[in-house]
């Protein structure tokens, strides 16, 4: 079901979860700022999920309400897991899904990274 990423953040959401050690994840990274695991549903060979440690909604609610430090950290990490992974010289896809439209699942703000194969369009025709 998608989200309204304008609610407020719900502690109880999938990615909290997976943040408090409640649910397991397959961890690739972590650290202060971020943490990078292997989505349960893979959408490409490789497709990890990078979520700031921090509780916000979305992209939106993070670009407006992060602090200096929580979003260099979090940029720098995405950037990290793909060059760790191997994934700057034949190319990779971020993604991140705001609200509705674009059909956001999680209410914890992720970045997807795709990898390991020609990724095809940027959108569904
Ligand atoms: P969204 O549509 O919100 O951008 O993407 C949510 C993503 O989270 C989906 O790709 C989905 O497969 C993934 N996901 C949902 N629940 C879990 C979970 O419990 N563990 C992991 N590793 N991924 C999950």
């Amino acid at each position: 079901m998608p989200v309204d990423a304008t609610l407020p953040y719900d502690d109880n959401n999938i990615f909290a979860r997976i943040l408090r050690g409640e649910i397991p994840c397959r961890e690739v990274y972590r650290d202060a700022h971020a943490l990078a695991f292997h989505d349960i549903n893979p959408q490409a060979p490789t497709h990890i999920l990078v979520i700031p440690t921090g509780a916000y909604v979305s992209w939106d609610d993070f670009s407006a309400r992060g602090s200096e430090a929580e979003i260099a950290g979090f940029v720098r990490a995405v950037g990290e897991v793909a060059r760790a992974a191997g994934m700057v010289e034949p190319g990779y896809r971020l993604l991140a899904n705001i609200g509705p439209d674009s059909h956001q699942e999680v209410p914890h703000l992720h970045v997807h990274i795709f990898a390991g194969r020609p990724l095809g369009p940027m959108l569904a025709r």
